[in-house]
């Protein structure tokens, strides 16, 4: 069966995902200040913090990224709140059946993550959003494990992916969303969406990495 991961007890895994956001809240900020409003990081750690309130470390994985995104979708404004909240609750409904996930079935939630994303925010591939990070993040993912590599290869494949798509934000323009209106003037910079999305795949795969466990 190779290298799993249990989805009891690693509530952990979530824990760690949110304190990322809340160590890079101001870089968050920042980067949404070159091109939009600059309260990117603000709002998202502020849904963050909330939900980390209401999150304990003996819970299920599952149902830690289930009241991750229930708190996003309820608790926080903008566009995020509903954006996080429906990739956290699409990982959720994959993963919450299974007692050991595999690296068949993790595809499978990210897939579906991002697959929810793009039907929610409209967006496409080079829009400059956080779909330019999940997308090549499970292509990444998915190709390595054509390739025979096993969960961990592919959690790392999986962050590459996302590192990849994030930095590639900045030769875009933005389509979508307040820098939309920049136009041509929004090329050059990263776009928040993207990174913070970044941050949550790249803390996720090595959190994860960390606990498989071999069957
Ligand atoms: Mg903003």
């Amino acid at each position: 069966m190779g290298q799993v991961f249990e989805n009891a007890n690693h509530a952990s895994v979530v824990l760690e995902i949110i304190e990322a956001i809340h160590e890079n809240a101001s870089y968050l900020s920042e980067i949404d200040g070159a091109t939009g409003d600059g309260d990117h990081g603000v709002n998202m750690n502020k849904g963050f913090m909330m939900a980390k309130d209401r999150i304990e470390e003996g819970m299920d994985f599952a149902e830690a990224l289930k009241i991750l995104g229930r708190t996003l979708v309820m608790d926080i404004g903008g566009s995020m709140g509903p954006i996080y909240g429906t990739m956290f609750s699409k990982l959720n409904k994959t993963l919450k059946k299974e007692e050991k996930i595999t690296k068949e079935v993790f595809l499978e939630a990210l897939e579906n993550a991002r697959d929810g994303l793009m039907d929610l925010a409209g967006a496409q591939l080079g829009d400059k959003t956080l779909v330019d990070t999940i997308y090549p993040a499970c292509e990444e993912y998915k190709k390595a494990m054509e390739e025979g590599k096993n969960f961990g290869e592919c959690l790392g494949a999986m962050s590459e992916g996302a590192e990849r798509g994030k930095e590639n934000t900045k030769n875009l323009v933005a389509k979508l969303g307040r820098a939309a209106r920049l136009g041509e003037r929004s090329r050059g910079f990263l776009d928040a969406g993207a990174t913070s999305c970044c941050i949550i795949l790249k803390t996720m795969a090595a959190s994860m990495q960390k606990r498989l466990s071999e069957e």
